[in-house]
């Protein structure tokens, strides 16, 4: 099975294992995404990361000797943001990083990391100084307070350079075994929402015209089936081969194979 690069215009693709790996550009990966646009090609990339702000990202694809093309960027702190200034929240207790912070005071959203009275609701996403007492207090507001919950993500290991490290999922799932309770919802892959978000943004109405390239099958490509796209699975990340239930359209080793496709 293969995929008519010929019919596409928007070119998808998740960061984290795809495009680089920690801090680490992915071999090949710059030059063929210049290839890509110069091709015609409309990049956006779609993460469930919520460490950083998609200002935060534009910064670290330049750091990592990306040229600064043309291309869209959403991920999960910016969903979480545009989800919760839908509904209409307007303060939130975050167990988060700066540019999940960011991506909420931008949509005018008061965010807290201390327990205060009338909060609406909790927002978790990725978080390196997570503590019981951010928990506890976040426990409070869903329990006590009967707070909406939202997850940015629910990855539970995240590839770094060297190994795998505890994701937003992780917090996730401690938080809900704390309170007994799910999450309302969670925001990034597979949820088809971020892709929806970013198809929009970028001009495009029909899913056929795009491919969305990823490294996880329980998240991207369950993704991408749920948002009625052609999917991609690259080997440069986490293999969770496993789940021989979810099915990419084709399989390459990595994104400089890209188009290769064009001749299977
Ligand atoms: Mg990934």
């Amino acid at each position: 099975m293969g995929i008519k690069l010929s019919n596409k215009r928007y070119m998808l693709m998740d960061c984290d294992g795809v495009v680089w790996k920690g801090n680490r550009a992915i071999e090949g990966a710059q030059s063929i995404l210049e290839k890509l646009e110069q091709m015609g090609f409309k990049l956006g990339f779609v993460t469930n990361n919520s460490s950083l702000s998609r200002l935060g990202f534009k910064s670290k694809f330049e750091s990592l000797g990306f040229t600064p093309i043309n291309y869209t960027i959403i991920n999960s702190a910016y969903g979480a943001a545009i989800y919760l200034a839908n509904k209409c929240f307007n303060r939130v207790f975050m167990i988060g990083e700066q540019g999940l912070r960011e991506e909420l005071e931008l949509h005018d959203i008061y965010v807290t990391q201390e327990y205060e009275e009338q909060l609406q609701g909790v927002c978790i996403g990725w978080d390196r100084q997570l503590t019981w007492r951010k928990l506890a207090d976040a426990m409070k507001v869903i329990l006590n307070d009967n707070g909406f919950f939202v997850g940015t993500n629910p990855d539970n290991s995240f590839p770094m350079e060297n190994s795998l490290v505890p994701g937003t999922g992780a917090g996730i799932a401690a938080l809900t075994n704390a309170c007994g309770k799910e999450p309302d919802i969670i925001i990034g892959k597979p949820n088809r929402f971020l892709i929806d978000v970013t198809l929009e943004n970028m001009g495009c109405t029909d899913p056929a015209e795009a491919v969305y390239i990823g490294d996880r099958l329980s998240t991207d490509i369950l993704a991408g089936i749920n948002a009625g796209v052609d999917t991609v699975l690259v080997r440069t990340g986490i293999s969770d081969s496993h789940m021989k239930n979810i099915l990419p359209t084709v399989e390459i080793d990595s994104i400089v194979d890209i188009l290769t496709i064009l001749n299977s």
